[in-house]
C-alpha cells in the first residue's frame, strides 16, 4: 500500500505543524508515544501545507450560537465570569443535567464532584502533541471525577471518584497555574475540567500570559462551553464515537454522538481555525483527539467523516491515537475490548483519513500503548500549593 500526498500530516516532519517547522524528534506522552517523521509503508506523508496556509488566513467564521445574533454574530461572553465558587449550586453543568447538589465536601452527581474544584496532579507534561509539549512541556493540572463513565478510562483512578484528590480554592489553583508558568510552561492544560466550572473560573480572573487549553472527553455542555469564552484559547476535545451502540456501551452515553458534534461545534465557534505561532506551539484552536478501539472501525470511520464534512482541511487538527490498553482487572469490560489494537486496525483508520482529505494531525507509535505512560496522580505539585 502506498500512502502519498495530501494526509495527516505527521507533526514531526519539519514544515507540517500547521505550516510551522516543527521538532523532528518523537515525542512520547503520558497517554501518547507520537510517531517519529516517517510515515506507515514507508510513504511520504502529505504536510498539508497550503490548505493549513490557507486557513490560517480565513475570516473567523461568524459565530453560529444563536446568544451571539443579538450583537451581529460576534462572539462574546454572555455570562458574567464568576468571582468566587458558589458554596453550593444545584448542577447542570455536563449533559448528563442530573442536577446533583454540590457542595464543598460532597457532590452527589454522576460525575461525584463536590462544588470545590479537586485535582490530583499539577506538572509539567511533555507526552502531549508537539504543539502543546514544545520543549518545556504543557502545564497540565489533572482534576477529579469525570461526566463520563468509560469502562477503559486510563485514568480511572481519579476520573471515578470526584472526592479523590485534594481541594483547591480559585487562590491556591492561580498559584499552581503560575508556577507551572514559571517552570516553563507553554500552556495551562486543564484535564477534564469542565465539571468543575464553577471552582476553576474565578481562578481566571486575569489573563495568565500563556494559553489555557481545555481538555475534555468531548461530552460537553454547549451553555457550559460558551461560559469560557476569553477564558480558553485551545480546546482538546476527544471525539470518541460516532455511533450511539458503543457510546452506550463504553461510556454509558448513548447520545454522546451528538452531544460531542454540537460541543465541538461550539468550541470551534469561540476560537476559529487553528493557529501556531513561529515557535510551532497551538496558540489558539480545536485539536480533536481519537482513541481507535478494537473492532470498532465503523465508529472511528464515523467520526473521520463527520470531522471532514464540518471542518475545511488544516481548520481543526486531528490526533488520531493507538494507544489503547485494556484495563483486564475490570470484569465488565467487554469482550472485544479485552485486547489492544492491531497494527491493520490502525492502518485502515489512517488510511480512511487520508482518503477523506484530512490534512493536519498526528498519529502515534504503538510503543505509546502501555501503562507505563501513566502520571502519577500523587498530589504531585498540589499538595504543596500555599
Ligand atoms: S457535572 Fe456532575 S453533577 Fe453536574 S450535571 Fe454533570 S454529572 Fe451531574
Amino acid at each position: 500500500m502506498e500512502i502519498t500526498g495530501s494526509g495527516i500530516a505527521d507533526q514531526h516532519s519539519p514544515g507540517t505543524t500547521c505550516g510551522r517547522p516543527s521538532d523532528p524528534r518523537p515525542f512520547s506522552t503520558g497517554r501518547t508515544q507520537f510517531a517519529p517523521a516517517v510515515d506507515i509503508d514507508g510513504a511520504s506523508w502529505g504536510a498539508g501545507l497550503a490548505a493549513a496556509e490557507e486557513a490560517r488566513t480565513l475570516p473567523q467564521p461568524p459565530c453560529l450560537a444563536g446568544h451571539c445574533e443579538e450583537s451581529g454574530g460576534q462572539r462574546g461572553n454572555p455570562y458574567p465570569p464568576p468571582e468566587r465558587v458558589p458554596p453550593s449550586f444545584s448542577c447542570r453543568l455536563c449533559p448528563r443535567g442530573c442536577g446533583a447538589e454540590r457542595d464543598e465536601n460532597r457532590g452527589t452527581g454522576f460525575c461525584g464532584a463536590p462544588s470545590v474544584a479537586r485535582a490530583a496532579r499539577a506538572a509539567l507534561h511533555l507526552w502531549e502533541e508537539p504543539c502543546l509539549s514544545g520543549t518545556k512541556g504543557s502545564g497540565a493540572v489533572f482534576f477529579t471525577g469525570c461526566s463520563l463513565g468509560c469502562v477503559y478510562c486510563q485514568n480511572r483512578d481519579i476520573s471515578r471518584d470526584g472526592g479523590a484528590g485534594l481541594p483547591l480554592s480559585p487562590d491556591k489553583l492561580r498559584r499552581i497555574f503560575l508556577r507551572l508558568i514559571a517552570q516553563g510552561a507553554h500552556n495551562i492544560n486543564l484535564v477534564t475540567p469542565l465539571h468543575h466550572t464553577e471552582g476553576i473560573l474565578p481562578a481566571l480572573s486575569e489573563p495568565l500570559g500563556v494559553p489555557v487549553a481545555i481538555n475534555t472527553g468531548g461530552y460537553d455542555s454547549v451553555e457550559t462551553i460558551r461560559r469560557w469564552e476569553g477564558k480558553a484559547q485551545i480546546w482538546l476535545p476527544d471525539m470518541k464515537y460516532s455511533l450511539p451502540g458503543p457510546a452506550a456501551r463504553y461510556s454509558r452515553a448513548p447520545d454522546y454522538p451528538e452531544v460531542a458534534k454540537a460541543a465541538i461545534k461550539e468550541m470551534f465557534n469561540r476560537v476559529g481555525p487553528c493557529r501556531l505561532g513561529e515557535d510551532g506551539l497551538l496558540k489558539s484552536g480545536v485539536l480533536i483527539r481519537h482513541l481507535v478501539l478494537p473492532e470498532n472501525l465503523e465508529n472511528s470511520y464515523g467520526v473521520l467523516e463527520w470531522i471532514a464534512d464540518t471542518f475545511r482541511p488544516g481548520e481543526v487538527l486531528v490526533s488520531l491515537m493507538s494507544q489503547y490498553v485494556p484495563p483486564l482487572e475490570r470484569a465488565d469490560l467487554p469482550e472485544e475490548l479485552r485486547r489492544r489494537l492491531k497494527p491493520i486496525e490502525y492502518k485502515l483508520v489512517l488510511r480512511r483519513a487520508e482518503k477523506l482529505g484530512i490534512t493536519q494531525g498526528y498519529r502515534q507509535d504503538f510503543s505509546s500503548a502501555s501503562e507505563e505512560f501513566l502520571p502519577a496522580f500523587d498530589g504531585s505539585g498540589i499538595d504543596d500549593a500555599q
